[in-house]
């Protein structure tokens, strides 16, 4: 008899690298890209990763909280909870975090009213929602901010960091939604615009910028919030050790490491002690028995 989404009984929760028991895990963030799927830059559409439909719908039955967030941010939460459940994943809109969920809530504790966004329409779009005023280059105004957002921005010209630039010399804080160089697709790597352009910003300016998306703890504690549990109680699963596990860390969430994304399992095991996963897993629904126990089977 097999268990919860098609588990063998007694599946272990990966492989520990890490001594000592696994924290308890009470909510679980799936990061998006090398984790459930693979995006095809060509064609525009997704290949999910084996077990990741299983997965979220055996914790969909159980009630157990879990969210996705991935550091696209192309796409309004809303919009990109739609495409993954034509794909096959059941995301409902309140599970989908990007970093401009985090930046909206992040700018509108913070008091800014206006902000440039580098970015395509979906990128504004959480922080518009917000009640954010966001204006885009060649805005009437449109270096008169109070914060300077940076997101996917794949024709991004010089009259974009021009503006940005000009902005940050007059007062305006920096932010992005990623500092990633690349990420896992069907293709390869593909490039994070966001890191590229807030290079060429702070190149200019020498500004410190603040990270939206993950690794930075405003993000986890936006996942954590939005999960109902504390963060030392979030289990974190990602391809990517600077990306998510190094999150994890940072927060005293649990790390669970997956190979189908970016990294390897050796390169895994190379990790150094601020970016080392937990557990590595070898199959992904593996992550059923770190946050469900065997009590499924
Ligand atoms: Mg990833």
């Amino acid at each position: 008899m097999s268990g919860l989404g098609g588990l063998p009984p007694g599946t272990a929760c990966g492989t520990a690298i890490d001594n000592g028991p696994l924290p308890q895990i009470k909510g679980l963030m799936f990061d998006v890209d090398g984790t459930l799927l693979l995006s095809d830059r060509s064609l525009g559409g997704y290949q999910l990763l084996s077990g990741a439909a299983e997965v979220l719908t055996a914790l969909r039955e159980r009630n157990f909280p879990f969210v996705l967030l991935t550091n696209g941010s192309n796409y309004p939460p809303a919009e990109q909870a739609a495409k993954l459940r034509g794909s096959g994943l059941p995301v409902a809109d309140a599970q989908m975090i990007t970093p401009s969920s985090v930046a909206a809530e992040h700018m509108a504790r913070r008091g800014i009213r206006r902000a440039l966004v580098l970015g395509t329409r979906g990128v504004g779009h959480a922080l518009a929602e917000a009640g954010i005023d966001t204006v885009y280059t060649g805005e009437p105004r449109a270096a008169e901010v109070d914060a300077v957002y940076v997101g996917w921005h794949p024709q991004c010209g010089m009259k974009d960091i021009e503006t940005a630039a000009q902005a940050i010399w007059s007062g305006a804080r920096l932010f992005s939604a990623s500092d990633v160089p690349f990420f896992a697709t069907r293709q390869g790597r593909t490039i994070g615009y966001s890191f590229a352009i807030v290079g060429a910003i702070r190149r200019l300016t020498r500004a410190p910028v603040t990270v939206m998306g993950k690794p930075s703890l405003h993000a986890l504690r936006f996942v954590a919030r939005r999960l109902g549990v504390a963060m030392a109680h979030v289990g974190v699963v990602g391809d990517d050790p600077i990306v998510e596990s190094l999150m994890a860390r940072r927060g005293g969430a649990t790390a669970l490491a997956v190979t189908t994304g970016t990294t390897s399992r050796d390169e895994w095991l190379r990790q150094p002690q601020q970016r080392r996963p937990h557990r590595i897993l070898t199959d992904l629904r593996e992550v059923l028995t770190c946050a469900c126990g065997q009590t499924a089977a």
